[in-house]
């Protein structure tokens, strides 16, 4: 890979990226990892939130993965090859990206510990949001953490924005870029945003219309892809999918026991029926937390069914598979709120729901307990200090489950 002298160059070569991601019709947005002694480019990545099905000739179904944003994938693809490939830390390395990181990627980078230098500002789901550096979204020491190793770079005119941040943590701190590389990469994000987002939020039947997976029969693609991805799929059925009872107890628990991390999360569909339970992956990345496997792994295998060879199978897959704002998710131990962990699951669930849920009492984001040092009240307030996206449009609302029922038999179980 190419070694790179300025962050005109580090911008230059990220806003390449941006562009091959507007060309693949996804959210365009690219960033780098580059080492800061040397200016080498280590990787460099573009977002892949829809993306064509490899090999087939129609892209029948785009939605392939909400968390493949550039820089959380820039982060799985480190923890990945940090040993193969002998990489120096986190701390020894700069994320630099087109656009200010959402909350999951803000997340996501925080708790890897990467400098981060950043191109364009996001006003509506970038965690710098306001534009003045104080990152009001993140718990208070996380935002410290920030200030310290994150830099936005200098415009030069006729934009004229001051380099604001550290100087010294991110790579090629302090340098300006010029106004044309700057408008690129707000320019290209701004034209692709409203459409992909559209795109992501509207793609399942409205549950009227959905059929109910529970009558497939075992041959079914979908019933088997479902029982490969998790083997607790469509053996639980809850009455009301927002007020599941003590039936999601054993799933919950015993999956969480699979992890390095004791937790789990399922996903409901609108009929009530267990999706997906999974565990966290942590110890091969401390990004992988059981959220982020289970919203992954459900995207994943919905794009693959999606876009099955077979025409009878694509259309099973469209009948009988829900986009997850229908359904709801419900976790075994909510996560911290003084964590970068946590501001990544909120923004992760955002980035999953893309847009607007259909609001019906309780909220479609559920926990059954909080972890031992927290309160429900800090838990809704890192929500709400969330960037405008995650308050406006999506509405994160964390609740607790309903069921005492479910609450007692994980206690009994833990
Ligand atoms: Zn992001």
């Amino acid at each position: 890979m190419s070694t790179l002298n300025s962050a005109q160059e580090a911008v230059d070569t990220v806003a390449n990226e941006a562009i091959e991601a507007a060309l693949q019709q996804t959210f365009a947005v690219g960033g780098a990892i580059i080492n800061n002694a040397t200016g080498e480019v280590i990787a460099a990545m573009h977002n892949n939130v829809l993306m064509p099905f490899p090999g087939s000739g129609t892209p029948y179904f785009l939605p392939h993965d909400p968390t493949a944003h550039g820089e959380r994938q820039l982060v799985d693809w480190y923890y990945d090859n940090v040993a193969p490939l002998n990489l120096p830390p986190p701390d020894q390395l700069t994320i630099v990206t087109t656009l200010d990181p959402c909350a999951m990627c803000a997340g996501s980078l925080l708790t890897a510990g990467f400098n981060v230098a950043v191109s364009a500002i996001d006003d509506y789901a970038g965690i710098n949001y306001n534009s003045q550096f104080t990152f009001p979204s993140l718990p208070p020491k996380i935002r410290l953490q920030a200030q310290a190793t994150w830099g936005y770079y200098g415009v030069a005119a006729p934009v004229s924005r001051a380099y604001q941040g550290s100087t010294t943590a991110p790579v090629f701190g302090g340098q300006y870029i010029d106004s044309p590389a700057y408008f690129l990469c707000s320019s290209i994000f701004s034209a692709s945003v409203n459409t992909v987002r559209e795109a992501s939020n509207n793609s399942g039947l409205p549950p009227d219309q959905l059929q109910n997976p529970a009558n497939l029969p075992a041959t079914s693609k979908v019933r088997q892809a479902l029982t490969a991805l998790s083997p607790f799929a469509l053996t639980v059925q809850s009455a009301n999918p927002r007020d599941p009872g003590a039936e999601l107890a054993p799933p919950l628990l015993k999956t969480a026991q699979q992890g390095k991390v004791f937790n789990s999360v399922a996903l409901i569909d609108p009929f009530g029926n267990l999706l997906a339970c999974l565990a966290g992956a942590e110890d091969k990345s401390p990004i992988r937390t059981a959220f982020m496997e289970t919203t992954r792994g459900y995207a994943l295998m919905r794009w693959t069914l999606m876009n099955d060879p077979d025409p009878a199978v694509r259309a099973e897959a469209g009948q009988y598979l829900t986009h997850p704002k229908y359904g709801a998710f419900v976790f075994l131990y909510a996560p911290d709120p003084t964590t970068p962990q946590a501001v990544m699951t909120f923004g992760a669930y955002g980035s999953t729901m893309e847009g607007p849920v259909p609001q019906s009492y309780p909220s479609n984001l559920q926990y059954v307990l909080l972890p031992g040092n927290t309160t429900a009240q800090a838990l809704s307030t890192l929500a709400q200090n969330l960037p405008p996206f995650y308050t406006q449009s999506v509405q994160v609302a964390p609740a607790q489950v309903l069921s005492q029922d479910l609450i007692n038999a994980v206690k009994n179980g833990v």
